[in-house]
C-alpha cells in the first residue's frame, strides 16, 4: 500500500488521549484495508508539563512557537499531513497551520461535518475552560459549519476542567466523576442540546454514549477518522 499518507501526530497533550488517536487510527485502517495493513503514523510526542504550565500563565504564543517546530519537524520527517490531538492547542490552530504546507487537519471540522450529517443543529460543548471560555471552537462549528453551540452552567465548567486535568490527563478513571459529567450532560439536553460535542481529547476515556440522554460526537474519534480518510484517499 505505497500510496498511503503518512498521519503527522502531534500528541502528549495528553499522551492518555494520543494513545486513543494510535488505536483509533491504526484499528481503523485494518478495518479498511484488513490483514496485517496498519497506519503509516509519524508522532511528535511533547512533555505536557511545560505546555500546561504555559496555559496556566496564558503564553499562547510560547506553545504556538514550540508546537509549530513540531508541525515542521513531523513535515521535515514525511508526515503529509498535521493532526494536533488536543482541542485546547486549537486556539494555536493558525500559527502552527501557518509553519507547514502540508494540510493541517483542524479537530472542528470533521465533528462539523459529523454533525450535519446527522441533522443536528445544535450542541452542547464540553472541554477544558479554555475551550470553553475562548470562542475558537464554536466560532468556527458556527461559521464553517452552521450549527449553534450551549455551554454548560459556569460552576459545571469548573468541574469538568479539574476533572480533566487532575484526573484524566494522568490516566484516573473515577465513577464519581464520570457521575458528574452525566449530570452536565442531561442538563445540556435538557436546556436543547441535540447532541454533545466531546470536545476534550480525554473525556471519552471517561463517558460513553450510555451515560448521555443524546448522541454525543467524540472529537478523538471523528479526528481520528478523518485522518484516515486523509492518509487513504490515494490508496
Ligand atoms: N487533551 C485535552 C483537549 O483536547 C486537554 C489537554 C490540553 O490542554 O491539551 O483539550
Amino acid at each position: 500500500m505505497n500510496s498511503m499518507r503518512t498521519i503527522g501526530m502531534i500528541g502528549g497533550m495528553s499522551w492518555e488521549s494520543t494513545t486513543e488517536y494510535y488505536r483509533l487510527i491504526n484499528r481503523d485502517v485494518r478495518t479498511r484495508l484488513g490483514g496485517l495493513n496498519s497506519a503509516q503514523v509519524l508522532l511528535h510526542s511533547v512533555n505536557f508539563a511545560p505546555i500546561e504550565q504555559l496555559q496556566r500563565d496564558g503564553q499562547w504564543n510560547i506553545a504556538g512557537i514550540r508546537l509549530a517546530d513540531a508541525a515542521r519537524h513531523l513535515e521535515a520527517g514525511g508526515a503529509h499531513c498535521i493532526v494536533l490531538c488536543t482541542n485546547t492547542m486549537h486556539l494555536v490552530a493558525p500559527q502552527i497551520a501557518a509553519a507547514v504546507s502540508v494540510p493541517f487537519m483542524h479537530i472542528v471540522d470533521p465533528t462539523g461535518i459529523e454533525a450535519q450529517k446527522r441533522g443536528i443543529r445544535k450542541v452542547g460543548f464540553i472541554g477544558t475552560a479554555f475551550s470553553m471560555r475562548e470562542s475558537f471552537f464554536r466560532d468556527r462549528l458556527q461559521e464553517r459549519h452552521g450549527i449553534e453551540t450551549l455551554l454548560p452552567e459556569p460552576a459545571e465548567q469548573a468541574v469538568i476542567h479539574d476533572i480533566i486535568y487532575r484526573e484524566l490527563c494522568l490516566g484516573i478513571v473515577n465513577d464519581d466523576s464520570r457521575k458528574q459529567y452525566r449530570d452536565v450532560l442531561h442538563g445540556l439536553a435538557a436546556r436543547g442540546a441535540e447532541a454533545i460535542v466531546l470536545g476534550c481529547t480525554e473525556i471519552m476515556l471517561l463517558v460513553n454514549e450510555a451515560d448521555s440522554p443524546v448522541p454525543l460526537l467524540d472529537t478523538t474519534t471523528l479526528h481520528a477518522r478523518a485522518a484516515v480518510d486523509f492518509s487513504l484517499a490515494q490508496a
